[in-house]
């Protein structure tokens, strides 16, 4: 907006200040109503004084909003808030979180050019790679996400990207994200990582030394399952690319959702502080159940990485994946013995989810895929919402008498 209410005082005070201030105060704009809260431009278009302003701001060199594919004040303050919040200089938003991770490949690789990706990542990238990247001549391989020799050993002179989700879904496992943004950059390759899980709240991937953080908003960003959304941050050298593919191509993020993401921000930092204690007490507590062979979070010591979980993340997250006895049969007799629980396969809700990764999210995989990649027939994933912890635990329980 180009005359700000008091923008002085809006945008001048947040140099230096805590995280959960900028999540309540970075990007607040102010039209000359006043308003207190985030104004909400549901416009397509904008109009101008006359016709050579039009033309100076179609030429940008006035700058200004000329068409919400473009621009858009309230996706804006988005942006400039998951900016701050993700120590970016630039941020763009995405219709979802898919058209995040489409708009990176397309706008920095070309037919020719190969991408690494940890082999735990979200079911839908990894169709986008094999399906549609693969079909436009960019090579794709697969790397276990937790090893740094084999990362290394992988890198090709075309390797462009490295991509990887760390925690990874379900089994919580980890990469050294400043490690393997050095063995990327040593090779003049860029690292990629979908902070998803984590958000900003628990792990800043930019200042651990990434290149590019993606999101799925739809999850702990809106946080209570209202809507789809993404985001890309970065430098402003990778963003410029970024932007310029999303203004042409499309995808880019409703004002309404922008607004709902705004006021998901506000409380993002309260929201995760009590999913990882709610997830942490659930594991713990899981972990000394009869029924329960094994659990993968990274807040347990019996974690493999628990040190460098430690040291990379500010907390463990939401996630929390469990064996149970008695294989399939056990799982789904434990899941359908739960009442409060959702059996959905989505996470980042307020809501707690349960779901049976072997039969949902990994079901398109061949058995010995699966195998390989830890995903057992008596693996049992929940997505710990902000419910009583009690309440969860007697839910569980149920489960735990079905088995
Ligand atoms: C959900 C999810 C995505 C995709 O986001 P959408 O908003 O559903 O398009 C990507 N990565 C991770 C880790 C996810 O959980």
């Amino acid at each position: 907006m180009s005359q700000d209410w008091d923008a002085g005082r809006l945008n001048s005070d947040l140099e230096g200040v805590a995280f959960d201030t900028l999540a309540v105060r970075a990007g607040q704009h102010r039209t000359p109503e006043g308003e207190h809260g985030d104004a909400m431009f549901l416009t397509s278009s904008y109009v101008f004084r006359t016709a050579a302003d039009a033309a100076a701001r179609f030429s940008g060199e006035v700058a200004g909003n000329v068409y919400s594919r473009y621009t858009n004040p309230t996706v804006r303050a988005f942006e400039e808030r998951i900016a701050a919040l993700e120590g970016a200089e630039q941020a763009v938003a995405t219709a979802t979180g898919m058209a995040a991770i489409l708009s990176v490949v397309m706008s920095l690789c070309s037919a020719g050019d190969h991408i690494l990706v940890s082999r735990s990542v979200f079911g839908s990238t990894i169709s986008l790679f094999e399906k549609y990247f693969k079909r436009f001549g960019v090579e794709v391989d697969y790397v276990p996400l937790a090893e740094l020799s084999g990362w290394d050993a992988a890198i090709k002179p075309n390797t462009k990207l490295l991509f990887v989700e760390s925690p990874s879904n379900p089994l919580a496992e980890l990469v050294d994200i400043a490690a393997l943004a050095e063995i990327a950059h040593a090779k003049g390759a860029l690292l990629v990582v979908d902070n998803c899980f984590c958000t900003p709240a628990l792990q800043q991937p930019l200042t651990l030394g990434a290149d590019i953080v993606v999101h799925s908003a739809t999850k702990f960003i809106d946080g209570q399952g209202r809507c789809m959304g993404g985001v890309v941050a970065g430098r402003s050298e990778l963003m410029k690319e970024i932007v310029g593919f999303l203004r042409t191509a499309g995808p880019t993020l409703s004002p309404f959702n922008a607004w709902i993401f705004l006021k998901g921000l506000e409380t993002l930092n309260l929201r995760m502080r009590a999913h990882c204690a709610s997830a942490q007490a659930l594991a713990e507590w899981l972990e000394q159940q009869d029924g329960i062979e094994k659990v993968h979070y990274a807040g347990l010591r019996s974690h493999p990485q628990y040190e460098l979980a430690q040291r990379q993340q500010r907390g463990f997250g939401a996630v929390v994946s469990f064996e149970v006895k008695g294989g399939k049969e056990g799982a789904w007799r434990f899941i359908d013995a739960t009442r409060l629980i959702s059996i959905t396969a989505n996470l980042g809700d307020s809501k707690t989810t349960i779901t049976h990764p072997a039969t949902t999210s990994h079901g398109r995989l061949a058995p010995q895929e699966r195998e390989a990649a830890g995903i057992r027939d008596s693996l049992i994933r929940i997505a710990v919402g902000l419910e009583d912890v009690g309440d969860l635990q007697a839910d569980l329980s149920r489960g735990l008498a079905a088995l």
